[in-house]
């Protein structure tokens, strides 16, 4: 019997049970099905990390059902399944998103501490931001009022210049009203061009494993992290007030072992992200009673919101041919140069493997009198709120589709930042061990399917620019026939992909709501005992990437237990 068990040690999980475990003499059992990430260095080596994903042992491989808005396409559905979780395998750009977000979250759910105000508070205590790899002079690139310097996880700017920066940064400037420069995407305003950050520190991947579960807090007595235990589903110990008590937890090491039984005392804690968490309640009775009979699984508590409103980001990497050879596409093509690199990067964490996808990102709004925001209102947070974005990346990056074997490419890759699609996941079987049905429903909305549009069409304004007349040849692949809407609009349902952000599917919603799974402070409805702390409970994604804004959430949320136990 521990104080309180956290089910998943990722990005969320162990920042809670770094939290909790600060107080002597409170116990806190952290279980994680996958391995860990010690020794594994393409976890650590930061251009290393899209290597991670799709089909390893370090992902849980699902993927998705077909996608009708992608040709029918099926796609990978990476999440990461080892210490640190997806924040082990992620592409490491690190933004917190827009104010507005947090303050429609607080709205939304009647709780004011999910506010831009309450919640930045916690920058100081997260945040450590680090000088980067190169050492290079970064006056200008940054806010330093948006930044903790004393907190735990590693951020910096970009650790290893690159070919685009100088083209980017006189695009801001050439093109000034439509790609205006912003100084740090990370202090509550996102629209505009900025250096990216991520989250790497000294010239390595910084995640919530290597920060949160340092071998400095690990050395905590009353800290226990179990790896290769995957839960199979939660006990219910007993009843109160008419209502299932979940203060238990059953794990096993694979499918077919013997499984093993622990309880908590205080709170038992999901952590196990936007797929995992639905599928944990759903295999323990929680969720659509249609759904859940229909696998032979007993209803404890009917919640048909368990798994629903999935939302992720669609991603579509438009790839242009360049010139030279400074690209980075040369660093992976030749076993010689990549070791010579790799060897740079062991013996002083420099060079251009420290670098993360890009060194700027850009949202942006779609003009206020488009006749999207017209026809179908305004999906955004608010004024502050993107709805585009674009990245920058000086090679070829299409997730889960190799480069060719010669050429030098420029990746714009753009996004839908505030889609209105939804989705769902629901358990295939009865089995623990069997992977769930995913259905993310990208570019389910003519609104998802235009801005999409719109956001290729953003990329082509950026590289009229004069430049790029002498760096780019031409635009690659399909993406060279894309000349009209109609071919455009084909070009995007043949090629688009994910973020890999989802979110949504344990949505929070104010007490007494007759939807979402979770009150706003993450105790799960209708049961008692469990509370759901990681991505599954925003009810929308960030003008931004997922990591930052869990990471915060968790912060908060692991005051919210402390304050009730
Ligand atoms: P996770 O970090 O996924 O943690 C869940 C943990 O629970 C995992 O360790 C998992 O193994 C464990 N678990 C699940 N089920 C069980 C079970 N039954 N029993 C025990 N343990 C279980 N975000 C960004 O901000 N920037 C990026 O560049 C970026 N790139 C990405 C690239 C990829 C390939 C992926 C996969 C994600 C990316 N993301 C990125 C998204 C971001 O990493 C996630 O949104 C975030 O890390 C999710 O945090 P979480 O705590 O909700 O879940």
């Amino acid at each position: 019997t521990f104080d309180y068990i956290i089910v998943g040690a990722g990005t969320a999980g162990n920042v809670v049970a770094n939290r909790l475990s600060e107080k002597e003499g409170v116990s806190v059992l952290v279980l994680e099905a996958g391995v860990s990430n010690e020794g594994v260095d393409a976890a650590a080596i930061p251009l290393l990390g899209p290597s991670l994903v799709p089909n390893t042992l370090y992902d849980w491989n699902y993927t998705t059902v077909e996608q009708k808005g992608y040709d029918n396409r099926v796609l990978p559905y990476s999440r990461g399944r080892m210490l640190g979780g997806s924040s082990s395998v992620n592409y490491l750009v690190y933004t917190r998103g827009s104010s507005d977000d947090f303050e429609r979250i607080a709205k939304e759910t009647g709780d004011s501490g999910w506010g831009w105000d309450n919640i930045k508070k916690y920058i100081p205590r997260h945040e450590k931001f680090v000088a980067p790899a190169d050492g290079h002079d970064t006056k200008g690139e940054f806010t330093a009022t948006a930044h903790g310097t004393d907190g735990i996880l590693q951020i910096s700017l970009p650790n290893f210049p690159n070919t685009l920066d100088e083209r980017v940064m006189a695009t801001t400037k050439e093109l000034s009203k439509d790609f205006p420069f912003l100084e740090d995407h990370n202090g509550g305003d996102v629209l505009g061009i900025a250096w990216s950050q991520a989250s790497i520190g000294g010239g390595a991947r910084s995640s919530s494993a290597t920060a949160y579960l340092s071998a400095d807090f690990l050395k905590r007595p009353n800290l226990h992290v179990l790896i290769n235990a995957q839960v199979t589903k939660l006990v219910q110990t007993g009843t109160q007030d008419g209502v299932a008590v979940f203060h238990g937890v059953e794990f096993a090491t694979k499918a077919g072992e013997e499984v093993t039984t622990v309880t908590s005392t205080k709170e038992t804690i999901l952590s196990a992200g936007t797929i995992g968490t639905p599928t944990i309640l759903q295999l323990s009775g929680i969720g659509d009673n249609d759904e859940l009979t229909k696998v032979g699984i007993k209803t404890v508590f009917n919640n048909p919101s368990v798994g629903k409103n999935l939302t992720d980001h669609p991603l579509l990497a438009n790839v242009y041919s360049v010139k030279g050879t400074e690209s980075f596409d040369g660093l992976f093509r030749s076993t010689d140069t990549l070791h010579s690199n790799i060897e740079r990067w062991v013996s002083n964490k420099t060079g251009p493997l420290t670098s993360s996808v890009c060194n700027h990102i850009g949202f942006f709004r779609l003009p206020d009198d488009s006749d999207l925001l017209k026809k179908f209102g305004d999906p955004s947070s608010g004024p502050k709120g993107a709805h585009l974005e674009m990245i920058f990346s000086n090679l070829w990056v299409q997730p889960g589709i190799p480069a060719p074997k010669t050429g030098s490419f420029f990746t714009i890759t753009t996004s839908v930042t505030s889609p209105t699609s939804r989705g769902y996941t629901k358990l295939s079987s009865s089995d623990p061990f069997a992977k769930p049905t995913i259905d993310p429903n990208f570019l389910g909305t003519e609104f998802d399917r235009l801005a999409l549009r719109q956001s290729v069409k953003l990329a082509q304004r950026f590289i009229t620019a004069s430049v790029w007349k002498d760096y780019i040849t031409a635009p690659f692949g399909d993406y060279s026939r894309a000349t009209t809407d109609d071919s455009l609009d084909a070009y995007a349902r043949a090629n688009a992909a994910t973020f890999f952000h989802p979110v949504g599917t344990a949505l929070m919603s104010p007490k007494g709501a007759q939807y979402g799974v979770t009150d706003p402070d993450l105790k799960v409805k209708g049961v008692q005992g469990l509370r759901i702390i990681d991505g599954s409970v925003l009810p929308y994604l960030p003008s931004g990437h997922t990591q930052a804004p869990i990471y915060l959430v968790a912060e908060r949320a692991a005051d919210l237990v402390k304050a009730d136990n």
